[in-house]
């Protein structure tokens, strides 16, 4: 079978090798006589497994002793109220970055719990550029600041983070996690889907300091609460078993790469070699995002006008290239290169691009 060239926003690409692998263990699992989505989440067989994948996540993202690694369900957007439900306490506010799509979500579920403080709203700029992350300071009263580190549907990303002293700083990762080394000790809690550079979708990972889950309000119903989670080691109820297994498979893949350093490295190519060819392209492709926050992960490009975007996503399509359409919101050309995407995949595009603009824009 001839692969596709992935460029899917998420779900997206995963290595080649985790499929075999799944492939080849479905029916059997290491010769247990039963496959590992038949397994009973209280058997020593899941149970090994649930460990190896939380142990793996610590590991690669070198994560202190002090914080719970959760596997939750419900998406990151669950998570989109589970933090001011758990975080603000009575009486105080959060603090919100307001960086594009992801951001805006996250912030309307919360104002549906308590009082948000949008220090920055980049509407002035349509979302293309970020504050400069030493100018970011939390308010008086604030419980938490909220950012996210990348905004997948505009394509910009942190590249430095707030220091925000006693007020825990929490971020949404769902489209860059483990795409780099991160000082998680700077932050009070982490989340992400997994469908990005995890695995597969079904399970977000919530990385979370023990003190933050230790004060969850008693007031919460029981899957609501961090402190559910994190007592129970994600095993209150059934966790998403199938894309936990994943998730390990992928960790143990990216282990072997040489993890989080080497994905930034990776990234950073890839990225590299699509703004250049954007930039060097005399206009005739064009990033919105400002240099300086433009990600690793999600290229955002527009060509002149929609008619010849048409053209473009029509002609990568017949080349194998799939998921380059921007986000339905808004339009233009995005390529999602995530961590299992290889080089090679982006190499290609950037060479269909250059060809691309070369027949419908040169006399
Ligand atoms: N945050 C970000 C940055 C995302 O990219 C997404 C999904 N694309 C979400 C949150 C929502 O994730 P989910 O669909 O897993 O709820």
């Amino acid at each position: 079978m001839k692969r596709k060239l992935n460029f899917y926003a998420g779900p997206s690409v995963l290595p080649e090798e985790v499929l075999h692998e799944m492939q080849k263990q479905l029916p059997d699992y290491m010769g247990e006589g039963f496959s590992l989505i038949e397994a009973s989440h209280r058997g020593k067989v899941y149970d090994d497994v649930h460990n190896e994948t939380v142990d793996l996540m610590r590991e690669l993202l070198a994560v202190p002793e002090n914080y719970k690694i959760l596997f939750l369900g419900g998406g990151a957007t669950l998570q989109f109220s589970m933090i001011p439900m758990n975080l603000m306490r009575q009486g105080k506010s959060a603090d919100y970055i307001h960086s594009g799509a992801w951001a805006g979500k996250a912030i309307k579920d919360a104002q549906k719990i308590g009082q948000v403080n949008v220090l920055y709203d980049g509407k002035d700029n349509s979302y293309t550029s970020l504050p400069e992350a030493a100018g970011v300071k939390p308010s008086a009263d604030s419980a938490y600041l909220h950012i996210t580190s990348n905004e997948t549907i505009g394509g910009l990303q942190w590249k430095e983070w707030p220091e925000t002293g006693e007020v825990p700083l929490v971020a949404d990762m769902s489209s860059d996690i483990l795409s780099r080394p991160i000082p998680v000790e700077k932050f009070g809690l982490i989340y992400a889907g997994a469908q990005k550079n995890l695995g597969p979708a079904g399970s977000t990972i919530v990385i979370i300091r023990d003190d933050i889950w230790q004060n969850s309000p008693d007031s919460l119903t029981a899957y609501l609460s961090y402190k559910t989670h994190a007592e129970k080691n994600s095993l209150y109820n059934t966790p998403p078993v199938f894309p936990i297994w994943g998730i390990n498979l992928v960790l143990k893949w990216v282990k072997k790469m040489g993890g989080a350093a080497e994905m930034e490295k990776r990234s950073r190519k890839k990225s590299e070699i699509l703004y250049q060819t954007i930039d060097e392209s005399e206009g005739l492709y064009r990033c919105p995002v400002d240099p300086k926050y433009r990600s690793t992960m999600n290229v955002v490009f527009r060509l002149r006008d929609e008619e010849l975007e048409k053209k473009f996503l029509a002609e990568a399509d017949g080349h194998g290239m799939l998921g380059l359409k921007g986000h339905r919101s808004v339009g233009g050309c995005r390529a999602s290169i995530y961590n299992s995407l290889p080089v090679e995949a982006v190499e290609r595009l950037a060479e269909f691009m250059k060809n691309f603009a070369k027949k419908h824009y040169m006399v």
